[in-house]
């Protein structure tokens, strides 16, 4: 019998459930929900032709212009197909049998999994009560020397951030351990440790045009390291893992910043709508720096997603996740689709288990 690696025998596969969204409401996967600036599709319509088509990609100049956009040397950055090919990228690199990955729970799901294809073992620190990442935890789990710490800023599902005094302290704190930052929400927080890179030796940032630039479909990330390290990522790399209809529409975002900038602005005044709304409801929500919110909607929060989706409103169920029973995330999209959002919870108000009020300010609280 032929068998797989050691480390799949009997792992579970990822298999995010994204089929048949298509027409619906998708307030779920925190993509843009209105779609990329109209310019990327005229600028597609006159590039795609078969020759282009043809051809294998060609990279060097756009990885100029991305470079440039994003204030790096094109030898500091290395092109993906999405993040999550650059997390493979990552764990095939540095990553060993053994290993250990430090993540906060919870957390986007993606770092322990390809950690445990690579047979690396998951070292999970538990958040707060209030979803924050208490540096100290982070502190006492550097101490078992892991070869990784992956910290996604703003965090998924919470919305939460790590701050840059707390970054700072991590990195100094363990300069033989990778500290991953995927600031994969950076246009909605607007914090980033990018420049970083050249400051510490052990930074691995990561961005991506699946969210704000609302290129999902067409999978584009990007990693950005000191030169050495970015070197060694290159060596193991599918040399041809970004397609050139990628590169071509990436390149084309970022003439269009504004447009992005200006869904940036409407979804944080949507999203401060949500909140109040989810106030005057009485749901317990946790403070967001992302373009979603992470809700406790109590014992038939999958009911109420239920009914949402007969509604053609798609929200993201949580409750999968031991610790977050009873929560869902909404991903924030336009003033439309945001007011239909809140009519409808309002409609399921009945559903939702409300917080007492104590005139106390903290609304996460679990
Ligand atoms: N990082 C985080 C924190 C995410 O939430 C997601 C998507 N849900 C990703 C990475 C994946 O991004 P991409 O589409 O670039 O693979």
């Amino acid at each position: 019998m032929i068998k797989p690696r050691k480390s799949l025998r009997r792992l579970k596969r990822y298999k995010p459930p994204l089929e048949g969204r298509a027409g619906k409401f998708r307030l779920d996967f925190n993509e843009n929900t209105v779609g990329c600036a109209p310019g990327v599709i005229r600028a597609l319509r006159k590039t795609l032709n078969a020759d282009w088509l043809s051809r294998y990609p060609e990279y060097e100049e756009s990885r100029r212009i991305l470079a440039r956009y994003f204030r790096v040397s094109p030898d500091e950055m290395i092109l993906t197909n999405g993040t999550d090919d650059a997390l493979k990228v990552i764990c095939e690199t540095f990553i060993d049998p053994g290993d250990v990955l430090v993540v906060p729970a919870p957390t986007f799901p993606v770092y322990k999994y390809f950690a445990s294809v690579q047979g690396a073992e998951t070292l999970q620190v538990p958040c707060d009560e209030n979803f924050l990442l208490p540096r100290e935890r982070v502190m006492a789990a550097l101490k078992r020397k892991p070869r990784w710490v992956a910290l996604a800023n703003p965090n998924n599902p919470t919305g939460t951030m790590v701050s840059k005094k707390d970054l700072r302290t991590i990195l100094k704190a363990a300069p033989g351990t990778l500290v991953l930052v995927d600031e994969a929400y950076y246009d909605f927080s607007g914090q980033t440790v990018l420049p970083w890179i050249r400051k510490y030796p052990n930074l691995i940032v990561t961005r991506t045009f699946s969210k704000a630039f609302g290129l999902a479909a067409l999978r584009m990330g990007c990693i950005f390291a000191n030169v050495k390290l970015a070197e060694m990522m290159r060596r193991g790399k599918n040399p041809f893992s970004v397609n050139s209809l990628a590169l071509a529409c990436a390149v084309e975002a970022i003439r269009h910043e504004d447009y992005v900038k200006r869904y940036v602005e409407e979804v944080l005044a949507n999203r401060a709508r949500l909140c109040r709304a989810l106030e005057r409801m009485g749901v317990s929500y946790v403070p967001s720096s992302a373009n979603f919110v992470l809700t406790r909607m109590g014992k038939r929060s999958s009911e109420i997603a239920r009914r949402l989706k007969r509604k053609r409103i798609l929200v993201r169920d949580w409750g999968y996740e031991s610790i977050l029973g009873g929560y869902l995330r909404f991903t924030v999209g336009s003033s439309a689709q945001t007011r239909l959002l809140i009519a409808e919870l309002e409609r399921a108000q009945h559903l939702m288990e409300t917080i007492v009020r104590s005139g106390s300010k903290n609304k996460s609280r679990r």
